[in-house]
This record gives structure tokens, C-alpha cells and sequence, in this order.
């Protein structure tokens, strides 16, 4: 045939939320060359991830068609599976034998054990409309609210801060911001890392002049250009947070007009903050009470501080508490409503915000409208057509439980790896193998699918139209550039499908119908056409009418709250559900590595970002690689109260004496068999920063 040219397609990059904007240069059906584009959140900026990280969708481990579990492979949660392995276990089948096999098995389960056994994962990796139908399937379907994704496992708890403190879960400024700060704060996160084109502009703020203050148990390479890091104890963000108020309070750096014009709650939030004198907080958090003044007083008498934080703050049994004390900082000291100032919870990935705000949380209907309030349950009673539960339903780790109880059933899981991401990972295996019908939707055989009765092979994000939110609230356009492999198909048409295959009367939606769907029944985003977003690409919302030009700084004159005004929060000490012991004396916190990308099912089939980064390996202090006898790049045993791996040992002075870190991209060493399932009581995310672990020589 005649050669093909190369052509280009404008599009976003898969991975994190910074939401960079992208050109596919795309020859023959592959892609050969990606180049950053002149998005609002990256101006052309690219990272590792996003330059070399598309390979993985020409991977030949692709699944190219649906498959059904051969009738003598009984499923084996206590076994790491290779995609190998696992494709064995499993027998190709056609879409229309799926399709019937699926609306048998989750009708079936619905009649026998109603309305509370069938739950639903979607995934932050998918489009909004994607996130909007698979809710949409849950709530009408199967006739509950048992609906979550990752967001659970990385910003829940700042998210019902943020939602109780400014009645808004979003961020109140870009990242961007940063450049119009004079103090930038970083709180338990690793931007540099896990989201590194946010990361630059904060680099070349400092440059400029601002001001950095890392707050975090570990080193990073932001540390390295900062004016303080506030290297405190794992588990004591409380401590330290509030010392820093207190000292705000008594040495009367607090923006009274604000407060007072503002804000409500203030006696009884000074009231609590009295203990936490910054000498009583020296030594449970590490940082001398000197240190404490300092910090605090640069953050509030600056024109404009901003405050990023990450996983570090969210993912404790005390994260709501944490990121309370955050919001606080920013409301008793006006560091808000203004460029450069603001609460910015850097988001995961590249869809978690937009995902959330579609309704894929088991407490909220689409825009954060909840299902217990009578209103909202009679609005979408008549938007949808059908009756609606007033219950909340179960998150991720209540489901895995729930399933345990032999309450949860059937599950259908679009594009999450539980496996890999949950905590207690053994125990969720045990979980999912023993449903009666587990249906996975993805685009690779992973972890979880290994456990299906049913796999479909679904679209990969260079395959699919759709729009996606990033962590500035702006929802962009991502373009098709490559055909389907095989017999895989559009996530959007699967999930419909399914619907269909279920009983639900649905008609048949393109894309760009379910976003207006979507956006009639979203107030945050109903001034967002299709047609705008083809047009422009990004808009930020809140953008409630045509025409509206969309604002990404907000708070500006109140807030999304019944009395308009800000909450202050107390926030009590409380302490890691698992503290070291004797006989498991060491910290280990999890999170990400900048080569792979959670639980590695893309960045781990990336031929670059593989080789960078290609085995499971655990950074520790030299001291303890010495206290334990081992030598760098040694294979180590680390086991937990709930299970064990090995690892190489990767020297790093940038942990703490007594603390380790590993990412749970890896499945060979998949770190979260280790990790803690204690929930905080309010955002329900597990404490995957801090479990208690011994280590030995293997
Ligand atoms: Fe992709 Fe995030 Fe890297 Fe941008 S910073 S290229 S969105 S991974």
C-alpha cells in the first residue's frame, strides 16, 4: 500500500491531573512522537511520563477480545498473576455471548438478593461522560448508591474537609498560582514526582523570588531549593498545624476583618488550639518551637501564600483532621479568594476531579448534590425516570468488607486495579475472588481482572474521545487518535451495552450527547457546551451559563456554604491506627514513583519508562540498611501484620531513620499486601502513609 503520512492529534496526556495538553504525532495507526502543546496548565511543558509514556497502548498484551473464565479454572486469589498466566485462565468469547451472560449473572443476583448485592467501580482514568453513564448504570440499575473510584484512596478526606470548611471539594486556584505567590507552601506532597509540570512553575516562582516551605517526612528534590523543610514525624501533621495556628493566634497575625466578615466558628477553634503551644509541639512533631514561629509568620503577614498538599496530608486516619487545619491556616490569615493564595489539593489522576464531579462517589449525585437531601433525590428521580435510594452507599474499602459479609454479590469494575490499590491487598483478592460475578472492564489483563468471570477489552485513553477535568478545574477536550485493536471496544458504548443488557431502556448516546446530559443537570459546569469545548479545548469551571468565561480563582466575595462563610474546624491529636512495635519496628509509607503510575498497568508496558525504573525496590535509610546488615540493591523481606514482599533495597537518605518508602506500582512486590485498611471516620481513605512493618534480609 501507499505509505501513510504522519498526521497530528490534539489531545491531553493520559497520566496525571496537571491535565497537560498534547499533540499525537501519529503514523500508520501507532504513535510515534508526542509534543507538549500550548495548554493553560502547561504551556507546552512535558514530563517523562508524558513525552515517552504512550507505548503501552500498542502493547501486545492488549485485550483484543472479550473473554469468559473457562469453567475449569477456578479463581485463585493467593497467587501473583502474570497477564500470562492469567489470559490462560480464560477462553476468547463474542460481545454478543458477554452481553447475555452478564445481564443473566447481575439480574440474576438482584432478584435473589436484591437491590444492596450489586456495586460498581469506575475509574479516574476515564472521561466524564464515561464516570457520568457508569454512576448513572449504578444508581438506576442496580438500584443503589454502591458506586466509588481511587478517589477514596487519595483525596476523600480532603475532600469532606474542604466540602464541610468551604462547602466546595475543588481546589480554590491553579497551580499556576504559585507563580503570583510570595510564600508557597508544600505539605505531604512530591509534586516534582507526581506532578512534575506543576512542579516547575513552583520551581520557577522560587526562581523569581517566592518563598517555598516543604512540610514532609522525606526529602524530595523541591526540598533541595526550599527556604525551610520542615522535616517533621510521620503521623504528627496535626501537631505541627497546630502549633503553627496557635502561633498565628497569639502572636495576633490573624486578618481579623476576614475572620469576622467571613468566617464562623472562631472562639471555639481558638479555644481547642490553646495546648498547642509550639514548645508542647516541638518534640511530638520533630520541629523546635523557633522553627514553628517562623514558618507560621512568613505564611501569614506574605501578601499571597498558597498552600499544595498531597497523599501525605489525605491518607491518614486523621487526613480530614489534617486538611482541616490547612483550610484554617488559609481562613484565620485571608490567604484566600485572592491570585496567589488559596488551598490547592493537587489531584492524582488525570480525571479523579472530573470523575468526582460526575457522580462517581457513593454519597453525592453529579455535583456534589446529595443523595440523602430530598431535593436533589426528587431531581433525579424525574431527570432519569426511575426511583432513587436515599442511602449512601459503601465505599471502596466498606465494599471489599461488605463482600466478606456475603452482602456484596456482583461487581462490575471499569478500569480500577483493586488488587493492586486497595489496602490489605490479600484481603481484597480474597474479597473479590469469592463474588459470585465479578465483571472487569479494561484494557489490559490486569491484577484485578485476573479474579473476573468476565473481561472486556476496553478503549485505551489515546483511543477516545471524551472530556476530562484536571486539578485546576478545567475540563478539557481529549481527542481519538488511533483506531480500536481488535474486537476492544469504546468504553462509552460498553458501559451502554451493559445498561442495555441489564434491562435499563437507555437510547443510544454519542459523546457528546451524554456531556449535555451531563452538564443540564451540573449547575458548577452548565455553561460548558460541546461545541465551546471542540472550539477552545479548556474552560474552568464554575461556568453556570453560556458565555460565562469560567473562573479559576474562587472564594473571591464568599463561599459555597449555607451562610456563605467559611467554617473553622478544631482538629484533635490522633494517631496512626498502627503504631510500631517490637516486633514490627519500622514506618512504611507507600505513594508513586515519576517513572510508573500507580499501580503500573500502563507505565510498566511503557518501553522507557520500564527500563528507568524495571523492579520493585524500597528506599531506606543508610542507617537501617546497616542496623539490618544488608547492602544497597540486596534483596529484602518486608512483612506487616497483614502479609509480605520482597524488594530490592534502594539506599536513600531522603527517608527518616525508622521509616521506608515504597510505590505500589509494582506487582511483583505489590506493597500493598502490607498496607493498613483503618478508614478515616469521615473521607473513609485508608492510612496507606503509615503502617507498621518489619524488615529482614532475604
Ligand atoms: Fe502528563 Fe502530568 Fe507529566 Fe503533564 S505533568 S506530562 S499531565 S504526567
Amino acid at each position: 500500500g501507499v505509505p501513510q503520512q504522519t498526521h497530528a492529534v490534539d489531545s491531553l496526556c493520559p497520566f496525571c491531573g496537571v491535565g497537560c495538553q498534547v499533540t499525537y504525532h501519529v503514523k500508520e495507526d501507532r504513535i510515534v512522537r508526542v509534543e507538549g502543546r500550548d495548554g493553560p496548565a502547561n504551556d507546552s511543558r512535558l514530563c517523562v511520563k508524558g513525552r515517552y509514556g504512550f507505548d503501552y497502548v500498542h502493547h501486545p498484551e492488549r485485550l483484543t477480545q472479550p473473554l469468559v473464565r473457562r469453567e475449569d479454572a477456578p479463581k485463585q486469589a493467593h497467587r501473583d498473576w502474570t497477564a500470562q498466566s492469567a489470559m490462560a485462565q480464560f477462553r476468547p468469547a463474542t460481545w454478543d455471548e458477554v452481553l447475555e451472560k452478564i445481564g443473566q449473572q447481575f439480574k440474576g443476583i438482584l432478584a435473589k438478593h436484591g437491590n444492596q448485592s450489586l456495586a460498581g467501580f469506575g475509574s479516574a482514568k476515564c472521561s466524564n461522560e464515561e464516570a457520568y453513564l457508569f454512576q448513572k448504570l449504578v444508581r438506576t440499575g442496580f438500584g443503589n448508591h454502591h458506586v466509588d473510584h481511587c478517589t477514596r484512596l487519595c483525596h476523600a478526606s480532603s475532600v469532606a474537609a474542604l466540602l464541610e470548611g468551604l462547602g466546595s471539594g475543588a481546589v480554590s486556584n491553579p497551580v499556576k498560582d504559585a507563580m503570583k505567590a510570595e510564600v508557597i507552601v508544600v505539605i505531604g506532597a512530591n509534586p516534582t514526582v507526581n506532578h512534575p509540570v506543576g512542579a516547575t512553575w513552583m520551581k520557577n516562582a522560587v526562581a523569581d523570588g517566592a518563598k517555598l516551605i516543604v512540610m514532609d517526612p522525606r526529602q524530595s528534590d523541591l526540598t533541595r531549593i526550599a527556604t525551610h523543610h520542615i522535616q517533621f514525624k510521620p503521623d504528627t501533621d496535626v501537631a505541627l498545624l497546630n502549633a503553627m495556628l496557635n502561633v498565628i493566634v497569639s502572636e495576633n497575625l490573624v486578618d481579623h476583618a476576614f475572620v469576622a466578615r467571613r468566617t464562623e466558628g472562631y472562639d471555639a477553634f481558638i479555644k481547642n488550639l490553646t495546648p498547642f503551644t509550639p514548645e508542647a509541639m516541638a518534640p511530638v512533631c520533630g520541629i523546635d518551637a523557633d522553627t514553628i514561629r517562623q514558618i507560621a509568620r512568613m505564611y501569614a503577614t506574605s501578601k499571597a501564600s498558597i498552600i499544595f498538599w498531597g497523599m501525605g496530608v489525605s491518607q491518614h486516619i486523621h487526613g480530614t483532621d489534617n486538611a482541616r487545619c490547612l483550610i484554617a491556616l488559609a481562613l484565620l490569615t485571608g490567604q484566600i479568594g485572592r491570585p496567589g493564595t488559596g488551598l490547592h489539593p493537587l489531584r492524582g489522576q488525570n480525571n479523579v476531579q472530573g470523575a468526582s464531579d460526575a457522580g462517581l462517589i457513593p454519597m453525592m449525585f453529579p455535583d456534589y448534590q446529595k443523595v440523602s437531601d430530598a431535593k436533589a433525590k426528587a431531581f433525579f428521580e424525574e431527570y432519569w425516570n426511575c426511583e432513587l435510594s436515599d442511602k449512601p452507599g459503601l465505599t471502596v474499602v466498606e465494599i471489599m468488607k461488605a463482600i466478606e459479609d456475603k452482602q456484596i454479590r456482583g461487581m462490575y469494575i471499569m478500569g480500577e486495579n483493586p488488587a493492586m490499590s486497595d489496602p490489605d491487598a490479600e484481603h481484597a483478592r480474597e474479597s473479590l475472588a469469592s463474588l459470585d460475578f465479578l465483571l472487569v472492564q479494561d484494557i489490559f489483563m490486569t491484577e484485578t481482572a485476573a479474579l473476573a468471570d468476565i473481561v472486556l477489552p476496553a478503549s485505551a485513553f489515546a483511543e477516545k474521545t471524551g472530556s476530562f477535568t484536571n486539578t485546576d478545574r478545567t475540563v478539557q477536550m481529549a481527542r481519538a487518535a488511533l483506531p480500536l485493536p481488535g474486537d476492544a471496544r469504546q468504553d462509552l458504548w460498553i458501559i451502554q451495552q451493559v445498561a442495555k443488557a441489564i434491562g435499563l431502556n437507555w437510547k443510544a448516546q454519542t459523546v457528546a450527547e451524554v456531556f449535555d446530559e451531563m452538564r443540564m443537570c451540573m449547575p458548577e459546569i452548565r455553561g460548558i457546551t460541546w461545541e465551546r469545548l471542540e472550539r477552545e479545548d479548556a474552560v474552568t469551571y464554575p461556568c453556570t451559563f453560556e458565555g460565562d468565561t469560567g473562573h479559576p480563582v474562587v472564594f473571591t466575595e464568599t463561599f459555597p456554604t449555607p451562610s456563605g462563610k467559611g467554617k473553622l474546624v478544631p482538629a484533635s491529636l490522633v494517631h496512626a491506627d498502627e503504631l510500631p512495635d517490637e516486633d514490627y519496628p519500622i514506618v512504611l509509607m507507600t505513594g508513586r514513583q515519576l517513572e510508573h503510575w500507580h499501580t503500573g498497568s500502563m507505565t510498566r508496558r511503557s518501553a522507557v519508562l520500564d527500563a528507568l525504573e524495571p523492579v520493585p525496590v524500597v528506599q531506606m535509610h543508610p542507617e537501617d540498611l546497616n542496623k539490618l546488615g544488608v547492602k544497597a540493591g540486596d534483596v529484602v523481606e518486608m512483612a506487616s501484620r497483614r502479609g509480605a514482599i520482597q524488594a530490592y533495597a534502594r539506599q536513600d537518605a531522603a527517608v527518616q531513620p525508622g521509616t521506608v518508602f515504597m510505590a505500589f506500582c509494582y506487582a511483583e512486590g505489590a506493597i500493598n499486601k502490607l498496607t493498613n485498611p483503618a478508614l478515616d471516620p469521615f473521607g473513609k481513605i485508608p492510612e496507606l502513609k503509615f503502617c507498621a512493618v518489619r524488615i529482614s534480609a532475604s
